[in-house]
């Protein structure tokens, strides 16, 4: 991973509205966003030139700003036409995009009414989420001790910032361990997914996957869906309990930077990466490249 800090790089950043020199795109340490976590952002990924599925990805971060109850102050196409200048402006054909919205310094409290919705766009290279070495093993995940909340004690189905605090917790205890990341739970004991990515099993070739009642329906996970289904293959969702996991013969990982990632280990549990797992990864990144 690159040791070169994110405010000190060459390029340029979609700032409120004009693409400006890298180092410039600054707030000040009184936005609401940085003390309330009133902040939602995208994670998009752009393959020979083109920001795969650009749109759902800005419909979700309107739709989160709306969740947190705010309006952001652009129309969708100029979102995407911003985020596509931005990666034509850092010559970017391969690379991650990333969308940010948060409420501004007007107001310092709890309530956040007056203040103004800012929006920023930024874009940089982002090769592999997962240590390539790692694709013909799979990745190792530890069971986290933190649970994805109830959608009544968080606004669980936005991409917003603060549902990541415990994502974050997570992932540094995992890591900290020698794992690659962190399988969650939900509020109810129940698989939901991984820190950044949803999860999938497969078993006597049928794929199992949580149903999203309490985090993110990925767009990717739809995407992965899709292949599946064209492939013919059955997919069940619904309530996956964590002891059966011993009974799954592959796990995958879908996520817009995580892409396809095959699983070999959760905690006690683990899984071969199977054909159906490579089957879809491959199928995933010929889609991803306008080959599907
Ligand atoms: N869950 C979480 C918590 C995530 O951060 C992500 C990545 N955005 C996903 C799932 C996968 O979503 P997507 O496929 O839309 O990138």
């Amino acid at each position: 991973m690159s040791l070169i800090p994110f405010n000190d790089r060459d390029g340029f950043i979609w700032f409120n509205g004009n693409l400006v020199p890298w180092r410039e795109a600054q707030i000040h340490v009184l936005s609401h966003g940085l003390h309330y976590a009133s902040v939602v952002f995208e994670g998009q990924r752009a393959y020979n030139g083109e920001i795969f599925k650009l749109k759902e990805h800005t419909s979700r971060l309107f739709n989160s700003g709306r969740i947190l109850d705010f309006e952001i102050p652009y129309s969708e196409d100029e979102i995407n036409e911003a985020a596509k200048a931005v990666m034509k402006a850092n010559n970017l054909p391969d690379g991650y995009c990333r969308p940010v919205a948060w409420r501004g310094p007007e107001m310092m409290g709890v309530a956040a009414q007056a203040t103004k919705v800012h929006v920023a766009i930024a874009g940089w290279e982002w090769p592999s989420y997962f240590d390539p070495i790692l694709r013909d093993k799979g990745i190792r995940l530890d069971v986290a001790e933190w649970h994805r909340p109830a959608p009544n004690c968080a606004p669980t189905a936005s991409k917003a910032a603060g549902l990541y605090m415990i994502c974050t917790l997570s992932k540094h205890a995992a890591e900290r361990k020698g794992y690659n990341d962190a399988l969650m739970l939900d509020y109810r004991g129940q698989v939901a997914e991984a820190t950044g990515a949803n999860v999938f099993f497969i078993k006597e070739g049928k794929i199992h996957t949580p149903k999203p009642d309490c985090f993110l329906d990925g767009i990717t996970r739809r995407t992965v869906m899709g292949l599946a289904h064209k492939r013919g293959i059955e997919i069940i969702e619904r309530a996956i309990q964590p002891e059966e996991m011993e009974g799954f013969e592959q796990c995958f990982l879908t996520g817009t930077a995580a892409e396809v990632t095959a699983v070999g280990e959760i905690g006690p549990y683990n899984f071969v990466v199977g054909d159906i797992t490579k089957s879809l990864r491959s199928d995933y990144e010929q889609l991803v490249r306008g080959n599907g």
